[in-house]
């Protein structure tokens, strides 16, 4: 297939992606599990699991890590819908996206899953504008909405030739070894609150029609 047919392809399933309506069913159960989500978090929610079916889209041979336990936990609720997930899968991937449990084996060291986790911080960055300092949605999510189950990250920790440990956090500059730094030099430590084209922002879903079509 030639390059243009390619692009063609997946920029209809990044379409279909950025079009998916989850199931009013998928919205009301996650709702139920999910207490402490009020107002548009669930919108929030719906545009980060967006951002991971796009990166699943968009690189299919990807092996990417899953930051998010609130996407997750949407994810698996689509799911469990078989009809409609089955139908959904078809049209954005081509294939079933079958979703399994982030299983530390002894193939897959500590340093592995880290370089998992970098690849894909760069490819949500990429997909949502960021630039090499920003913290996409994808990363940010949980901690935006307050969830308690997880690590936040943030986006430098500070430290040079040493990652400064914060309870609770996972330092992204840091993740692969202490030797990178992003074009422009030193990062200042900064809010995990995210990035949108580069600022820094709390996500407001009514003014983001890239991360949330349903806004057009
Ligand atoms: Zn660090």
């Amino acid at each position: 297939m030639t390059w243009v047919l390619r692009k063609l392809r997946v920029d209809r399933r990044i379409g279909v992606v950025d079009a998916f309506q989850f199931p009013s069913g998928v919205r009301q159960r996650f709702a139920l599990q999910q207490t402490k989500l009020v107002g548009d978090d669930l919108l929030l929610v719906e545009a980060a699991t967006r951002q991971w079916f796009r990166l699943a889209a968009r690189h299919p041979k990807a092996k990417l890590s899953k930051p998010s336990t609130v996407v997750d936990d949407l994810w698996q609720e689509l799911v469990l819908h078989s009809r409609e997930y089955a139908t959904f899968c078809d049209a954005a991937f081509g294939r079933v996206l079958h979703r399994e449990p982030e299983s530390p084996g002894a193939t897959d060291a500590p340093t592995n899953r880290a370089a998992r986790l970098r690849h894909t911080l760069d490819l949500a960055r990429h997909d949502e504008g960021c630039g090499p300092r920003g913290i996409p949605l994808l990363f940010r999510v949980d901690r935006q909405l307050g969830m308690d189950h997880d690590l936040g990250y943030v986006a430098d920790c500070g430290g040079h030739g040493e990652c400064y440990e914060v309870s609770g956090t996972v330092c992204l500059q840091h993740l692969t070894g202490l030797g990178r730094q992003p074009p422009g030099g030193p990062t200042p430590a900064q809010s995990p609150l995210g990035c949108i084209n580069g600022q820094t922002k709390v996500w407001d879903p009514l003014e983001s029609p890239r991360l949330n079509p349903r806004s057009q």
